[in-house]
This record gives structure tokens, sequence and C-alpha cells, in this order.
């Protein structure tokens, strides 16, 4: 079985799984090119080589003696992988651990097969759908909006997140993200952080999302999704 990973954080993540210490699986390749994107080096299209299944077995096994069972599967892009990727998640659920999948939400028809799969489901929705072309470099703007749309209908026990950058995230920008996303049940918001890997070079010394700012987001949209949480705030 060629099982699409790249990579595995080494160490156990805290901050990875809502509440539980979890295994980091990256996968390789994004569709996107978000300027603030800290996995520079996992985009682009999909690689031609993953880690041997004997190394996936190995690394269960390890986490699994450290009392870890659950793992995340995180890009890139996980869905890029289509039914490779609903096969990884199949070999983790027959070894035990809980699986969360990360997703851009750009690939619908790959999200709708494997979200019923998986135990909880992280989408990003990083700008108005209007904007996506703009900002990601995503020009299929309905794909991520059916994406949204089916997680809210089906209720599998998902979060929206968002990124926020001063600059970008407006409130005119926010206030239409909010529409966009109204009736969610719940969005958190990660504050952006420069860094010297970051994809979009005029952004790597770029000052961290402000407390007000972020404060404001949540402010404009919590009249439009049912609870607004700041992460780490
Ligand atoms: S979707 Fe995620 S992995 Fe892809 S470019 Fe954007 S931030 Fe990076």
């Amino acid at each position: 079985m060629n099982l699409p990973v790249t990579a595995i954080l080494d160490d156990i993540s805290l901050l990875d799984y809502p509440g539980r210490p979890a295994m980091v699986l990256f996968t390789g390749g994004c569709n996107l090119r978000c300027g603030y994107c800290h996995n520079a080096s996992l985009l682009g299209s999909i690689p031609s080589s993953f880690l041997p299944e004997e190394d996936i077995l190995k690394a269960c096994k390890r986490f699994g003696d450290s009392w870890t069972d659950a793992a995340v599967i995180t890009g890139g892009e996980p869905t890029l992988h289509g039914d490779s990727l609903l096969d990884l998640i199949d070999f983790l659920k027959d070894y035990g651990f809980s699986v969360k999948l990360d997703t851009n939400g750009t690939l619908p028809a790959v999200l709708r097969k494997a979200v019923p799969l998986v135990d909880y489901t992280a989408m990003d929705i990083k700008c108005p759908f209007e904007d996506y072309p703009e900002f990601t470099g995503c020009t299929d703007r309905n794909a991520v909006r059916e994406s949204f749309r089916y997680l809210v209908r089906e209720g599998y026990p998902h979060e929206f997140r968002t990124t926020i950058l001063d600059f970008y995230h407006t409130d005119e920008r926010l206030e239409r993200l909010g529409e966009d996303i109204r009736g969610a049940d719940r969005l958190f918001l990660q504050a952006f952080r420069p860094g010297t890997r970051l994809l979009d070079k005029s952004l790597r010394k770029a000052p961290p999302a402000s407390s007000e700012r972020m404060l404001t987001a949540k402010g404009i949209l919590e009249k439009y999704v049912g609870k607004v949480i700041i992460r780490g705030g």
C-alpha cells in the first residue's frame, strides 16, 4: 500500500488534536499558495515518493507505546491524495488511533469520502470565498463553499479556523467572511506569526497579528457564528 506520508513529527503534539496528545503525519503537496504558509517545503505537486509503510508502522508503535491514541493528518493538503488518503485513514484507524483531518476544503468530492471516516475535521476558511483567488491562488470559489456547506449540513465533528493577518483581515473583509459562513457552529481564530520560512518573503518580518485585531475579528464574526474562539488566547 502506498500511504501518502512524507514526514512524521518526531515529538508528540499537544496542540494539534483537541484535548489529546497526538502523532502528526504530513502529506506532501498543496494546491494553494497562502503567503503566510509555514509549510512551504511541503507545497508544490504531489511528491513521487513517500515513507515506507514499515516506517509508518514503527511510528504508530512508538507513539502508541507513549500512550498516544490520536493521529492528525495534515499537509500540504491531504485531500490531494484522493483514495490514498482514505487508505491512510483506514490504516491509522485499524491501528486504533482516533484520526483528525486538516484540510483547506478545496476538493469537496474527496472531503465527502474522508470526513465520515475520521473522528474530527478542521477546515480552513482563509478569507471571504470571493477573495480566494487573490489570497490563496485557488480559482474555484465554489469548492470551498461546497465543503463548508457539507460540514455544516452533515454534522460530523468539525471546526473551522481562520488565520488573522492585521493588514489583510480588515473589518470589511471580516464582515463578508462572516456572511459567507453564517450559521457555522464554531470558528477558531489563529494569529498570524512571521517566520523565516514563510512562502511570501514580504511577510517573513511582518509583525504578528495584534491582540486588538484578534479581538475585533472575534467581535465581528460573533455576529454570524455560534462561537468564536481565539486559539491560544
Ligand atoms: S492551504 Fe495550508 S499548506 Fe497549503 S499553502 Fe495554504 S497554509 Fe500552506
